[in-house]
């Protein structure tokens, strides 16, 4: 079975149309990047599948659960770093790693995450005083604290500086290493490559293309062996109002 299976799913918003049509598979132990410009439906994609949104139409499962519905039972398997979290933001780096621990049967150890993550230093620092990116890095510890069997990361590592980027680069590298699912958002290309078996590149709402940074090459009809930023470039820049993402 598939770990994730999205068939034919619409997020529809008032007057947008955030997601039309897409369907993708995850299997067990892939690593896999959803790329795509600015309002190109990944968020909101990334939102059914944590079950933080129901589908307008279409079908979400995860372990062949639905996200919505089964989410007290999906809750301790699935790890989510969302771009914006929410946290209690008087606590500190400690309290809240512990406290997010303490809701998982075989939580990691929280003082070996702040490790990893080099936040040793800040992890008495309340996290409204953190800094944008250990911000963002304490939010990828708390989507590993409970040892999930999928994590999905949303803007992996952007705004990190390139110390704290090779440090999250290896930490997915030992999730991958101990066969857990990766669905990530990015828009490093470097990283993707680096990072994921595969990528689905969604524009406006549907999937423009997939599969390994060589199938995206030959689909942009670029010469063998070049990289993913130009394929990227290539197959997202084929459609009229091309170039107006704001990135
Ligand atoms: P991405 O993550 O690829 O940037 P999103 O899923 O965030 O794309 O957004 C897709 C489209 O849906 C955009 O046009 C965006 O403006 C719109 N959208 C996203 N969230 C909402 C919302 N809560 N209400 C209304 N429109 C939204």
């Amino acid at each position: 079975m598939a770990t994730i299976e999205i068939e034919d799913l619409q997020v529809r918003y008032r007057r947008t149309v955030a997601v039309d049509g897409v369907s993708m598979r995850v299997a067990a132990s892939e690593v896999v990047g959803l790329l795509g410009p600015n309002g190109a439906g990944k968020s909101s994609t990334i939102e059914a599948l944590a079950g933080l949104r129901a589908p307008t139409s279409g079908s979400v499962r995860v372990w062949g659960l639905d996200p919505v519905t089964d989410r007290r039972r999906l809750r301790p398997a699935v790890g989510v770093q969302l771009q914006e979290s929410t946290l209690h933001g008087s606590l500190k780096v400690d309290e809240l790693l512990t406290l997010y621990a303490s809701f998982y049967p075989d939580p990691r150890d929280p003082g070996e995450l702040v490790e990893e993550l080099g936040l040793t230093k800040v992890r008495r620092t309340a996290f409204d005083d953190l800094s944008g990116g250990q911000q963002q890095r304490l939010s990828i510890a708390i989507a590993l604290v409970g040892r999930p069997r999928l994590v999905v990361l949303d803007e992996l590592t952007t705004g990190l500086d390139p110390r704290a980027r090779r440090r999250v680069w290896a930490l997915v590298e030992r999730l991958r290493a101990d066969g857990v699912t990766v669905l990530l958002v990015s828009h490093a290309m470097d990283e993707v490559e680096r990072l994921c078996d595969r990528v689905v590149l969604l524009v406006d709402g549907r999937v423009r293309a997939e599969g390994a940074v060589a199938d995206l090459v030959r689909e942009a009809g670029l010469p063998p062996g070049s990289g993913l930023e130009d394929a990227y470039l290539a197959l997202v820049g084929r459609r009229p109002d091309a170039g107006e993402e704001g990135e």
